[in-house]
């Protein structure tokens, strides 16, 4: 019997009695039987992991989203009327040589250029354009901070067209990050875009996050003063106060406790103890969910912030009064797993030393140590219903190496991989509002333009622009790569470093958008001769996606990777390391069948294998101009948006709800 509380202990106004803490919730084993459509029947999982076709159903959904974006075109031309209305006609004219959404389906399928092979008539009307203040690196403010409205804090609205799932859910995300109030990496972008996913399908959701003290609350649509309460920590009840928004349309319950928690000019890296903070806000939310009677279907729990969660509720909160909700963890990045001290655990109301043995959470290489460490994340995965990590084969990869590999295999039958999607509503080249000018795979006038745009802003020698007498091919164009990154050992420092200097032998241009917290890290950087910004922008992110002609991920491992699937949204076509969600969602243009090739990919993790890669992608801008145009077409059309992974994280929810 797991004794989680000292009997006689207050909790949530109760006192703990050997009546209702007795038996222990263990996990149930979790049984799929549908998620998805999958017409092979060897497996009931094969679907996880069966890369995606383009088949008759989502060909009916690209013509769908083409019809759109043909009509988006239209509206663009008449907010263009209202801009320059002398170009009316010369626009017109242009439309009418698009491709129809077949032609364009057909180009995707065949892998073969229908785009007007005319990118001197196209890109040669660039100075009709929108008039746009050219930037320079001497500008006193920077061109990327243009007075652009924050829009997503602001709330975008739903958009997409996609039909409610039978029997809704309600599901609360439990989370340290989400876009836009409190991102670091690729966890803020995969709760708000599943958020919202799951919002458009009919599911209510809500996302609860610490109100780290650097998110600007007034700025949050509808933000207001929720419940207060308390929550327990190191023998004490703490006051909370949670305060309510809307983000993106989805809502958002900001978690503030009364102490120094969560103080401080970043998200992570205060003064405090960052492993306590987190227990403190796994337990202070189940305890929200316990004062106001929110029943919730599904606690979504991300990472080892987290990850007591399941420990808590299975432990605790399902001997009170929480009975229905159902636990599932997503892993982002199994590098963390949250070490914990058995008497850290302690501080939360679980007693540490319960938790020690192998099946449960104890670090298994710590064991025979003295003392031995728990890891959060084990627990995690051990206590929830179901645990996905963000694609099939890091899924694959997870099971094969690592420490946890074992309690992997073990709880095999409830391990998935769900491929992450973007936000194709935030991260849209059409309507971005931080891009001086906007532009689609029909019409990628404005790409050209953004290139500009940074090539001056940053002081990088411009691309000759095509004219009456100078066609496209005959321009000088530099290629530019950019890679936008965390710098840390598992993006592959050392074959970032090695591109700068080998693009520049190249003759191409390099822009490294990274952030670090070491500052030998930094130091390296800094010095490169090449274009690096050392911080952290997210508007200079969405201006270097649409400028770049390649983006490039050459990480050691990565369990999903969301840059190379925003660049392709922007028409930059990827250069990745063969590995993780890398390997899932790009395909080499010369090894792969020619309905999946979208990029150029590489397996070893030294300099010349990067090469090898790097120079086919240089060497395809330079002397088949045709072919490239066709290609950013092609990656620009691709359909990496949450729609499909959204329906499987709902396969998962259903299969596990009461
Ligand atoms: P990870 O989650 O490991 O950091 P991902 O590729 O999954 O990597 O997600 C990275 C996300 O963070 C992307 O949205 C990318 O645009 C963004 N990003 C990374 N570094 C920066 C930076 N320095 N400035 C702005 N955005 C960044």
């Amino acid at each position: 019997m797991a004794s989680v509380l000292p009997l006689g202990q207050i909790l949530c106004g109760r006192e703990i009695s050997a009546g209702n803490i007795g038996a222990r919730g263990l996990p149930l084993r979790v049984r799929v039987s549908f998620i998805g459509s999958s017409r092979r029947k060897s497996s009931k999982y094969d679907h996880y992991f069966a890369s995606s076709n383009v088949d008759l159903e989502s060909a009916e959904e690209k013509i769908q989203r083409l019809t759109a974006t043909v009509e988006r075109l239209k509206a663009r031309i008449a907010e263009l009327e209202g801009l320059v209305p002398s170009t009316r006609s010369r626009v017109e004219e242009s439309m009418e040589q698009q491709p129809t959404p077949k032609q364009l389906l057909k180009s995707i399928t065949m892998n073969v250029p229908v785009l007007k092979p005319e990118p001197s008539q196209k890109l040669g009307e660039i100075d009709r354009l929108p008039s746009i203040v050219w930037p320079s690196p001497s500008d006193e403010i920077p061109f990327w901070k243009r007075g652009r409205l924050r829009h997503e804090v602001a709330g975008l609205g739903s958009t997409k067209d996609v039909e409610n799932d039978r029997n809704p859910l309600y599901i609360i995300h439990v989370t340290a990050e989400m876009v836009p109030l409190a991102k670091v990496g690729g966890l803020g972008d995969v709760v708000t875009g599943l958020s919202r996913a799951c919002i458009d399908r009919g599911h209510k959701v809500e996302i609860m996050i610490p109100f780290y003290e650097c998110i600007p609350g007034e700025q949050i649509k509808g933000f207001s003063p929720g419940e207060s309460y308390s929550s327990y920590h190191k023998g004490n009840w703490i006051s909370v106060q949670v305060y309510r928004g809307k983000i993106a349309g989805a809502s958002v319950l900001l978690v503030q406790p009364k102490n120094q928690f969560f103080k401080g000019s970043s998200i992570y890296g205060g003064s405090y103890d960052e492993l306590e903070a987190y227990l403190f806000f796994s337990r202070a939310c189940l305890e929200w969910m316990q004062v106001t009677n929110n029943h919730p279907d599904i606690i979504h729990a991300h990472e080892w912030h987290t990850g007591a969660v399941s420990m808590l509720y299975w432990d605790m909160y399902h001997h009170l009064s929480l009975k229905k909700p159902r636990l599932v963890l997503t892993i982002h990045n199994m590098e963390h797993y949250g070490e914990c001290r058995m008497e850290q655990l302690n501080m939360c109301g679980l007693e540490g030393s319960t938790y020690r043995t192998s099946d449960k959470a104890v670090d298994d290489r710590t064991i025979g140590h003295n003392p031995e460490r728990l890891s959060l994340l084990k627990g995690g995965i051990v206590y929830s219903n179901a645990v996905t990590t963000v694609s099939p084969s890091y899924v694959n990869e997870t099971l094969c190496s690592g420490w946890l590999s074992s309690t992997l295999m073990k709880h095999r039958s409830k391990y998935f991989g769900i491929l992450n999607g973007i936000d194709t509503e935030l991260w849209n080249p059409e309507t971005d509002p931080y891009l001086p000018v906007g532009f689609s795979a029909t019409d990628l006038m404005g790409k050209q333009a953004c290139k500009q745009y940074l090539q001056r802003g940053l002081g990088l020698e411009p691309d000759e622009l095509p004219t009456q007498r100078k066609t496209y091919q005959e321009c000088k164009r530099s290629p530019l790569i950019v890679c936008i990154t965390r710098l840390v050992a598992q993006k592959g420092i050392h074959l970032i470093r090695h591109a700068m200097y080998h693009v520049d032998q190249m003759d191409g241009q390099f822009v490294l958008l990274g952030t670090s917290r070491d500052p030998r890290v930094k130091g390296e950087f800094e010095h490169h001769a090449t274009k690096v910004c050392l911080l952290c922008s997210e508007e200079l992110a969405h201006l270097l996606y649409a400028a770049a002609d390649i983006v490039l991920v050459p990480s050691m491992f990565e369990p999903c990777g969301l840059t190379q699937m925003i660049g392709m949204r922007y028409g930059a076509i990827p250069v990745v390391r063969k590995t993780g969600g890398l390997a899932d969602t790009v395909f080499d243009v010369e090894h792969s069948k020619a309905i999946d090739a979208n990029g150029f990919v590489f397996e070893g993790i030294d300099e010349r294998s990067l090469n090898s890669a790097l120079d086919r992608a240089l060497q395809q801008f330079r002397e088949k101009p045709h072919h490239w145009q066709a290609l950013v077409s092609k990656v620009m059309l691709l359909d990496n948006s949450w729609n499909k992974s959204a329906r499987e994280y709902v396969g998962v929810y259903n299969s596990v709800r009461v």
